[in-house]
């Protein structure tokens, strides 16, 4: 574990070796935006213990992940929004930390995303 922690680039986002636009931080959890957004205002959410798939994690490194999922639907204002959260490559897993996307949806009125 801890030599796949040493390689982890969401490790080295949590440890400030990697900068990120950070949007939210506690003891547990870091919420920042996504590299390469698929729309603005796309985040990741993430607990600060490494594991790679949901079932890695304690219940009590998740249990904030959702209140701040919720805060960053709130702060973007967003009222159409995907919350997802890939396990394995074949699911679409790119980055083996377990993280979560809030994917807001464009609004076409004020032509965000
Ligand atoms: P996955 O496909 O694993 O669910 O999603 C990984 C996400 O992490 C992708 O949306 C990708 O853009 C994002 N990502 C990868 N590397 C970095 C990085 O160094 N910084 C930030 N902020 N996001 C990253
Ligand atoms: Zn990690």
């Amino acid at each position: 574990m801890a030599s796949k922690m040493a390689s982890c680039i969401f490790c080295k986002i949590i440890k400030g070796d990697i900068p990120c636009f950070k949007l939210y931080e506690s003891d547990k959890t870091l919420a920042f935006l996504d590299i390469n957004p698929l729309s603005r205002g796309h985040a990741l959410v993430i607990p600060k213990f490494h594991g790679e798939k949901l079932a890695d994690i304690p219940d009590d490194n998740l249990s904030e992940i959702l209140p701040v999922v919720k805060k960053l639907v709130a702060a973007t204002g967003a009222t159409e929004y995907n919350i997802l959260q890939n396990n394995g490559r074949g699911a679409h897993q790119e980055v083996d930390h377990v993280h979560f996307h809030m994917i807001p949806k464009p609004n076409a009125e004020e032509g965000l995303g």
